[in-house]
């Protein structure tokens, strides 16, 4: 599906059929010189096939045209390696460039990310089936890419709009959105999204997501913005409401967690288990695995954040780590 936006400014919806986001938006920008896509979907036929469809309907010539991807996630850069041609450039946020550059061992139950699993409580199979069927793992391009790493504030040109780079850690370390002052649009990638909230996930012990996506948010709720683009599902048409959609469910989610371990200490993958989330299922041990992986994930982000603010302490016991809270102070 193509929907033209603004333009020189379109929409192509590429579907991730069997993923609860279910599509993918990537935005295109066109010009008489350069083009620009945002977002690309995953290395997967039926995102090929969607994007070479949209591509062709609104005349986008690969050869003049520049692809950027929001942030490291499979379903926004998956398919830049197919999609770049020669003499082409491909962008991403220059943190998300270090960590995707940095990989090697990261879908393995030895790299940081599977010990901190193992350490959070992760039974032995479960965490084997989430790395080897993680989407990142199985949808990310085949071929390593050589990005350009951006900075915050820079700005990329294209027809008449000017995008300016604006750095928002959060969802992704290195996530970043691009504003266009003069159009008043925000591309949001993962940031703000409109009837999902974005997952935040914390997999090392020297991170705060949670915290950094609150500032990353306050930061895009200070412009003025007449139209959001996110990474998924509808456009937001009031961004700033959004926002605090967003927040106000962080601030109960990082409670809840309290809540739970005002009872006892717990390990996140437990924590995760008694956390409200949207899934249906019978118990926490029937939540397909990946959504297991990544509700504990976004646990961890909570813990992190509450750990941070004072407000739960952690001990270490037989291989695993054990939150706590502590009385307000
Ligand atoms: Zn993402």
């Amino acid at each position: 599906m193509v929907e033209k936006i603004l333009p020189g400014l379109f929409r192509i919806v590429l579907p991730l059929s069997g993923n609860p986001l279910r599509e993918i938006n990537s935005f295109v920008f066109t010009s008489n010189d350069r083009n620009l896509i945002v977002d690309t979907g995953m290395n997967r036929e039926e995102c090929l096939e969607a994007m070479e469809a949209g591509l062709d309907e609104i005349g986008v010539d690969l050869e003049r045209t520049d692809i950027l991807a929001t942030h490291l996630h499979a379903d926004h850069q998956g398919l830049v390696a197919t999609l770049l041609r020669e003499g082409s450039r491909a962008f991403m946020g220059e943190r998300d460039v270090e960590v995707i550059n940095g990989s090697g061992d990261y879908w393995t139950e030895s790299g940081p990310m599977g010990q901190l699993a193992i350490k959070a409580g992760f039974p032995a199979d479960v965490l084997r089936a989430s790395l080897e069927n993680h989407p990142g793992f199985k949808y990310g391009p085949q071929v390593p890419v050589d990005f350009v790493g951006l900075k915050d504030g820079e700005t990329i040109g294209i027809g008449d709009y000017t995008l300016q780079v604006v750095l928002t850690p959060g969802h992704t370390d290195g996530h970043i959105c691009l504003y266009e002052p003069n159009a008043k649009i925000l591309l949001s990638g993962d940031h703000v999204l409109g009837d999902i909230t974005p997952n935040l996930q914390a997999w090392g012990d020297d991170e705060d997501p949670l915290g950094d996506f609150l500032t990353s948010l306050a930061r895009v709720d200070a412009l003025d913005i007449d139209l959001c683009l996110p990474g998924h599902r509808a456009l937001v048409e009031n961004c700033s409401q959004r926002i605090a959609e967003l927040v106000e469910h962080h601030r109960m989610r990082a409670d809840e967690v309290v809540e739970i371990l005002d009872q006892g200490p717990r390990n996140a993958y437990d924590t995760a288990g008694r956390m409200t989330w949207d899934i249906v299922a019978p118990s926490w041990d029937d939540f397909p695995i990946m959504q297991r992986w990544f509700a504990t994930g976004e646990s961890i982000a909570h813990i992190r954040y509450m750990e941070v603010q004072g407000r739960i302490e952690r001990d270490f016991v037989d291989g695993q780590t054990l939150y706590r809270s502590v009385a307000r102070p």
